[in-house]
């Protein structure tokens, strides 16, 4: 599996098609890019049968709350500029762009009231920096189902969102906190990433940011 880093100056140094058969078609590709302000990165699916393009672009002022809003191609052309040939050969072969905002919220203090729950991301909604919005929701589910198991009515429930308060939320506040730290101004050229993905990404610091979301057990959290 190839994966491209930032001091790369292109995704790959042939043809788009033979970078993807050489490196995608066989099982899964990641590949980013990253200036000041875009990000894109993209993933094969489907063994190889689709890709999917996620390119992100800074921008403030947006109201929408939508996934289906419909962009176009040349919305995408533009945000994209002077990024190299690979990029622009996905997006010309984008079938409907969807365009969406990424919007924080802060943590809610309960996920509960009476004998109504929330879990998922009613109860949590995050910026995607950390992956895990997903994740959050199968654990919620686990929680929740220990806590069904174990006692009943009201209090199953305040036991289930007093397991998954401190959790969510430190997932949810250091997602935020990641939003600054991939998507910073010393990416914009490849002396600056240079050290500061030396500085971000040394083993001990990577370690710190997420060793403690990959201990956690769904099945010997207390409840
Ligand atoms: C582009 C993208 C990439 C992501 N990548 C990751 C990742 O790498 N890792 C990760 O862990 N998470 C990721 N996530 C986040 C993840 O998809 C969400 O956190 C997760 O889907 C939340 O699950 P959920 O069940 O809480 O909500 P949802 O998946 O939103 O499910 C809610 C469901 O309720 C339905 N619904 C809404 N209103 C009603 C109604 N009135 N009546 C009936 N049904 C209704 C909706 O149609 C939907 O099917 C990503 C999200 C996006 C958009």
């Amino acid at each position: 599996m190839a994966t491209p880093g930032f001091d790369e100056p292109r995704i790959a140094s042939g043809p788009f098609s033979s970078y993807v058969l050489d490196n995608a078609f066989d099982e899964m590709f990641d590949a980013e890019r990253r200036d000041a302000e875009t990000v894109a990165a993209m993933k094969a699916a489907r063994r190889g049968e689709l890709v999917n393009f996620v390119g992100v672009v800074e921008r403030e002022g947006w109201p929408v709350e939508s996934w289906t809003e419909r962009g176009t191609r040349q919305e995408c052309i533009d945000c994209f500029a002077g990024w190299n040939d690979e990029v622009h050969a996905i997006i010309d072969s984008l079938d409907v762009p969807y365009k969406w905002a990424l919007l924080g919220r802060h943590p809610l203090d309960h996920f509960c009231a009476g004998s109504v729950c929330v879990i998922g991301d009613a109860a949590h909604p995050t910026l995607p920096f950390l992956a895990q919005g997903a994740n959050m929701a199968i654990e919620d589910g686990m929680l929740l189902a220990r806590c069904l198991d174990q006692f009943s009515g009201a209090e199953a429930l305040r036991r289930y969102e007093a397991a998954r308060m401190v959790r969510t939320t430190t997932i949810v506040v250091r997602s935020a906190e990641n939003a600054t730290r991939f998507h910073n101004a010393a990416l914009a050229n490849a002396d600056g990433a240079a050290d500061y993905v030396a500085r971000e990404w040394q083993p001990e610091r990577v370690r710190e940011r997420y060793d403690w979301l990959f201990e956690y057990d769904t099945l010997t959290s207390p409840v």
